[in-house]
């Protein structure tokens, strides 16, 4: 059990600095595989905090326009190289606060370095086309501007991933950033943040403020400075974002919920199937936002189907994500493990049946963190609440369909429209999955939580605002088209 003594205070990184916040107030970011234990203390800043690093950010801004993308990515390159070089260390931070297991951890952080790695070289291609002017004397075309000041609210899911995800781009493309990570994971946030500072940007280029998101989130979202507001989170917060930013006139890009399907037809290949419903579905604890939450099995094979996933689940090994051979780590935070037990006690009143789960884990060591069972339910009606709202959380609903019509309905019968997959070896099926699911990712015979970091990525329906992050398609939020027509 750490002391207070050797708990490390994290600062907030304004204008090439490290600072205290100026309340001098902070937080202890608990380690949710025992609750004992704090991981690291963090600022819970003020609006003046914030404002210190807006005008830090409105200053940056010109110079950092002013370099090539080429002279951008070199900053990035060397980011990414300290990041590989504490990958370790920060994939471990990331484990001990917010629970995912360490191989997962180092994953994210492995990947966090191939996005900064991708980001850069993106200085260095096409920005626009040219476009043949009616006035056969003049050159017309297309550039790309910055936005200016990026406001980044981020989850504690992906507290590597998703940070670097919007900062790469944001900062490729000439923008200057101000940072507010999710409390739950804001160390890591600080971690990856030192990568940053030691890359020794420019002033003011790249800013941190942590604090809660009613005070620096919401401060984001009101300050007339900040030109452009990138966020993931809950839908709820995320319509709060783009009200805000639309009130101000501000850019605003919104990734949010899930509640993935997987569809099984009777002609899949079901170990396949439940292996990537499993990995899909549990994996990070069920906090993927793309995580696979019901499974929709044609009628023929459900049976079937669901004696191997019970089969398989019930050989998960849950525990702290350090130790080797574990298989799932505990829940984020305690009010994460309450949402997901208070939606495991809703399914069951609504009239679902338990197959495996469904509890509190809390054996050994365990009972000191947030751990909850793999639960899969049976008989779940689509309308049920655990088949409509993210539970985010280890929890699977089987859902019976009697034809793949019925199941590719079904799937699209909820607000979200993130990820969908299929599991099926006949074409037409693929096919008409393909045209007809109404989702952001659509995966044919793999798992719906798998994102490629050079791909599109972003939901249809109330998943997203209709934008797209990740790849190329980065440079439609992070800047505006700017048409020239050049005439000698
Ligand atoms: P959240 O509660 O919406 O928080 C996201 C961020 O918003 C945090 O930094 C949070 O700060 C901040 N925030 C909270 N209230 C705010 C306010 N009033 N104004 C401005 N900012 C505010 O979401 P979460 O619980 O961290 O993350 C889980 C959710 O993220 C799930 O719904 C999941 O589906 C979604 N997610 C989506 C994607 C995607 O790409 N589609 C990826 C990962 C996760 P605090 O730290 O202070 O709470
Ligand atoms: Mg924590």
């Amino acid at each position: 059990m750490s002391t207070k003594t050797d708990v490390k205070t994290f600062f907030n990184f304004i204008n090439g600095s490290w600072v205290e916040g100026s309340s001098s107030e902070v937080k202890g970011s608990i380690n949710p595989a025992n609750k004992n234990e704090v991981v690291g203390n963090v600022q819970m800043s003020t609006i003046e905090d914030l404002n210190n690093a807006v005008d830090a950010a409105s200053e940056a801004k010109q110079a950092w326009k002013g370099l090539s993308g080429a002279e951008r990515g070199n900053y990035l390159f060397k980011v990414a190289d300290i990041l590989e070089s504490r990958l370790d260390d920060i994939a471990e931070t990331m484990t001990r606060e917010m629970g995912k297991t360490f191989p997962e951890a180092k994953g994210e952080t492995a990947r966090g370095v191939a996005i900064l790695r991708y980001y850069a070289g993106e200085g260095m291609r096409k920005v626009g086309d040219v476009i043949p002017s009616t006035d056969s004397d003049a050159l017309m075309f297309t550039s790309r501007a910055p936005l200016g000041v990026v406001g980044v609210i981020t989850p504690w899911n992906f507290p590597v991933a998703i940070p670097i995800w919007k900062m790469a781009p944001a900062l490729i493309y000439g923008n200057t950033v101000i940072i507010k990570p999710a409390q739950e994971a804001a160390v890591t946030a600080a971690k990856v943040m030192e990568c940053f500072a030691e890359a020794n940007l420019p002033n003011g280029v790249v800013n941190m403020v942590t604090g809660s998101g009613s005070v620096i989130g919401q401060g984001i979202i009101d300050h007339p400075e900040i030109n452009g507001i990138t966020f993931t989170g809950s839908d709820q917060v995320g319509k709060q974002v783009g009200q805000g930013a639309l009130a101000r006139g501000a850019k605003y890009q919104l990734e949010m919920g899930g509640k993935n399907p997987v569809i099984v037809a009777e002609d899949a290949d079901l170990d396949l199937a439940v292996e990537a419903t499993i990995s899909g579905g549990l994996r990070s604890t069920g906090q993927k936002c793309t995580a696979t939450s019901r499974v929709i099995v044609h009628n023929d094979v459900y049976e079937e189907f669901k004696e191997k996933l019970v089969a398989k689940v019930k050989e998960i090994k849950v525990g702290n994500g350090l130790e080797e051979g574990v298989w799932m780590g505990p829940c984020a935070s305690e009010s994460q493990l309450n949402t997901v037990l208070s939606y495991i006690e809703k399914g069951k009143e609504e009239g679902a049946q338990l197959l495996v789960g469904g509890n509190r884990y809390v054996e050994g060591e365990c009972s000191n963190g947030f751990y909850v069972e793999p639960t899969v339910f049976d008989a779940v009606d689509n309308q049920m609440t655990i088949a409509q709202e993210e539970i985010f959380g280890p929890v699977l609903a089987l859902i019976k369909a009697e034809s793949n019509e019925e199941a590719i309905q079904l799937a699209n019968d909820v607000k979200f429209g993130l990820s969908a997959s299929i599991f099926t070896t006949n074409i037409q099926k693929m096919l008409d999955f393909i045209d007809d699911m109404d989702a952001g990712l659509v995966r044919v015979n793999s798992e719906s939580a798998g994102v490629e970091l050079q791909a599109p990525f972003g939901g249809m329906k109330q998943s997203s605002s209709h934008s797209r992050e990740q790849g190329q398609a980065a440079i439609e939020f992070f800047t505006s088209i700017k048409t020239v027509f050049v005439k000698g």
